[in-house]
């Protein structure tokens, strides 16, 4: 048996080693076009500001060890440049040498990877000091360049989870980072509610974020934006997603899917039967929305490599597609999101509901304690669980981890109620969040209360609806809805007197269980238009925070409290 793969990063090594493990006498080579092989793409951006101390750090195996190891031979700087299937070989090229050689093959497997979106209609596009993260080449010279005397401003173009590290870092060392983003947010697998933390992470930190207004043109010191805002810039890095890498596979006659990737079949196997593709170049199943997708992530470019590799070695592999499970740092912040958000469930005309839950990690009274913002969204009426997304200086990926593996089985709100997880107050709190998210999301599914997203409280503060803000004075004080009526949970039942039964109560708290209590004891006194504000005061001063600045307008709260 003769492999040949092309492209020697997540999905190529790990299926060339893969097969290695199940086929010791196979001859297997590997080209890549770049001068590294099993390098580490989602480190590059910490290179910029020395978390990752070198450029040898980044390089997870060398073509020598991979040999030595392995006994696989890796070409690199060698470009693949046409599959002749007829003959089974393809076309390389030696990049150093300009030589081109013909390679025999029985198995081929594509891993080109995707290539970062350079619009050529962006006038200066291709202008020195325009600079594009996808391999250790790219962020060597991107970091050389900044080093020079008098780089400091930069602009970074897209606000996606590349384009997020990599202004992360810049500003770590110092630079002045302006962060611009075509969309009204940033990061597209979280809801706009849930992102308006992260834009305020941003600022917080000194990023300067741009959303809603695309790049038009570089200019030798500036990028002009499509509104003719003009934005200082000494260099300019385009993260503004990515496009797959398919030309080989096209110009071989290799089917292409809807989605524009390379099309497979559940064993990543081409319309060719002698040739797999696996990674960011392929077209895959999304289990929740039921058709096919892109997604340009690692851990599933490796899973699938090894798939494809059991499968070439008749080992049965069960392909439950993808859901799309991803995490990234923004400065203090963890934020994690999978499966379905609002938008996608909507795009999808999936019938959804979902909790909002402010809670903290761990056991409030210890060290560290934070608050973490959880977003659940489940299907109506079966209640199956359809995404989540969480934001917290704690650990978001843990929980999100939970919710994708419910995701993945299937699981409903009840389960998740049900799960039992482990517990002690440095961890967690005895309800965990998911639990408690679980809890939120039965009783709106089973229709004991009313919420109405953060999102809609500036019309209702600005309409003059009666809002009650049921946190006790002492809080109410230090920053509260303008037109919010404090009647603090403690003084509730003998102040219900005061609340108007004709007319619409919106209730809200600090974060979320005592507007739920105060929600549940009015309908137990015979209220009945309740309606508790998801998220509550914290929620509230989250969302309002960024556009309050960026817009200069007027705030709906007398002061914010983050805490
Ligand atoms: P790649 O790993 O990109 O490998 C493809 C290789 O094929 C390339 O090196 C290319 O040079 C080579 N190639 C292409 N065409 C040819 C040819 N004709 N001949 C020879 N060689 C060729 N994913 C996550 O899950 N989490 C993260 O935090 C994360 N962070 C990232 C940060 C950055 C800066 C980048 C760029 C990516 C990040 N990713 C992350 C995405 C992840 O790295 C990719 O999804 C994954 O590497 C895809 O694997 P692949 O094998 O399809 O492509």
């Amino acid at each position: 048996m003769k492999i040949v793969v092309v492209g020697g990063v997540a999905g190529g090594a790990s299926f060339a080693a893969r097969a290695r493990r199940l086929d010791e006498n196979a001859e297997i080579i590997v080209f890549e076009r770049g001068p590294h092989i099993s390098f580490s793409n989602c480190a590059l951006p910490f290179y910029l500001s020395g978390m990752v101390a070198s450029e040898n750090a980044l390089i997870m195996m060398t073509p020598e060890r991979f040999y030595h190891q392995f006994r696989i031979t890796a070409r690199t700087e060698h470009e693949v440049l046409e599959i002749c299937r007829a003959e089974k070989r393809i076309r390389v090229k030696d990049l150093k040498t300009g030589e081109e050689l013909w390679e025999s093959y029985d198995t081929l497997m594509l891993s080109p990877g995707a290539a970062p979106l350079l619009p050529a209609s962006i006038p200066g596009i291709h202008s020195e000091n325009v600079f594009t993260v996808r391999n250790v080449v790219d962020i060597v010279r991107l970091k050389s360049y900044l080093s020079r005397d008098g780089i400091e401003k930069v602009a970074v173009v897209g606000g996606g989870f590349i384009g997020v590290e990599v202004a992360e870092n810049l500003r770590l060392i110092g630079k002045q980072v302006t962060l611009l983003e075509a969309a009204p947010q940033i990061l597209a697998p979280f809801d706009y509610d849930m992102v308006q933390t992260l834009h305020k992470e941003l600022l917080d930190n000194g990023v300067s974020l741009i959303v809603g207004d695309g790049i038009a043109s570089v200019n030798a010191a500036s990028v002009t934006l499509r509104s003719g805002r003009e934005i200082p810039a000494d260099a300019v890095v385009m993260a503004l997603g990515v496009r797959p890498e398919t030309r080989l596979a096209e110009e071989a006659g290799l089917e292409l899917g809807e989605t524009g990737g390379i099309l497979v079949d559940h064993n990543y196997l081409t319309s060719d039967k002698h040739i797999y593709a696996v990674g960011d170049a392929v077209e895959l199943y999304h289990r929740l929305k039921r058709k096919k997708a892109r997604l340009a992530l690692a851990g599933p470019a490796q899973r699938q490599a090894r798939a494809a590799a059991d499968h070439l070695y008749g080992i049965p592999h069960n392909n439950k597609g993808v859901i799309g499970s991803s995490c990234v740092r923004v400065f203090g912040m963890n934020a994690a999101a999978t499966g379905l958000n609002e938008r996608e469930a909507k795009e999808e005309g999936i019938p959804y509901g979902y909790a909002y839950v402010l809670t903290n990690d761990r056991v409030g009274i210890l060290p560290g304690a934070s608050v973490l913002c959880l977003k659940l969204l489940f299907e109506y009426p079966t209640g199956r669980l359809l995404g989540a997304q969480a934001i917290g200086r704690g650990e978001a990926d843990k929980r999100i981890n939970t919710i994708a593996a419910m995701i993945t089985m299937g699981a409903t709100l009840e389960d998740l109620k049900e799960l039992e997880l482990c517990y002690a107050p440095l961890y967690s709190t005895a309800k965990d969040a998911v639990n408690q998210a679980a809890l939120v999301g039965l009783n709106l599914l089973y229709g004991r209360y009313r919420q109405e997203p953060v999102s809609e409280v500036r019309n209702l503060v600005e309409s003059g609806a009666y809002i009650v803000d049921v946190r006790e004075a002492r809080e109410y004080e230090a920053g509260h809805l303008r037109n919010a009526v404090n009647i603090p949970l403690s003084q509730l039942r003998s102040r219900a007197g005061e609340i108007p039964k004709d007319r619409p109560v919106y209730l809200h708290c600090r974060s979320s269980q005592r507007s739920y209590f105060a929600t549940v004891a009015l309908q137990g006194m015979g209220f009945e238009n309740i309606i508790n504000i998801s998220g509550s005061f914290l929620g509230i001063c989250l969302f309002e925070y960024y556009n309050d600045i960026v817009q200069n307008r007027e705030k709906i709260v007398t002061a914010y409290n983050f805490r």
